[in-house]
């Protein structure tokens, strides 16, 4: 009997606790021609410290399987093309998000011929992510917020 209430106990707080979390959203990074210093931030949420799979993030390798693009850099001229085509690959409703004071379009690389300009020149964002490069706990911020949201 005893063991029985424990079970039934078990099973109530398993059942509390999924209705209270969010769901989960896959990221799918694409560098359009960053410095890769937002690359190495980006590492970072996903360490021991940060861990933002433990909340429901996960960075995936494919687009198929991407709810958000998380994109870095100023999008380069070799880059605009493999950027739409990920973009397309994703299932809808797509989101897109800019990482870093690049993809947002502050200029910080100057003004090279073979930029075309910001994310928002080439998609839609729908999350930005200021800094140069943005800590790991501002991009788990933005990322937990839009899980929040979800
Ligand atoms: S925002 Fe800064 S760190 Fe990120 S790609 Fe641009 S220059 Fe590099």
């Amino acid at each position: 009997m005893f063991i029985l209430l424990r079970q039934l106990a078990t099973i109530r707080r398993d059942a509390h606790l999924s209705r209270g979390r969010p769901r989960s959203l896959a990221l799918r990074h694409v560098d359009a021609g960053s410095c890769n210093g937002c690359e190495h931030e980006l590492g970072a949420v996903s360490n021991p410290f940060h861990d933002i799979q433990r909340h429901g993030l996960d960075i995936v390798a494919s687009p198929r399987h991407a709810d958000i693009l998380l994109v870095t850099g100023p999008v380069t001229t070799r880059m605009v093309g493999p950027l739409l085509t990920a973009y397309q690959a994703m299932p809808e409703p797509r989101v897109v998000a800019a990482l870093g004071d690049c993809a947002l379009g502050c200029n910080v690389l100057g003004d090279p011929t073979d930029v075309v300009g910001a994310l928002e020149d080439v998609l839609s964002v729908d999350i930005r992510i200021p800094g140069c490069p943005p800590t790991p706990d501002a991009i788990a911020e933005h990322l937990l917020a839009a899980l929040a949201r979800s």
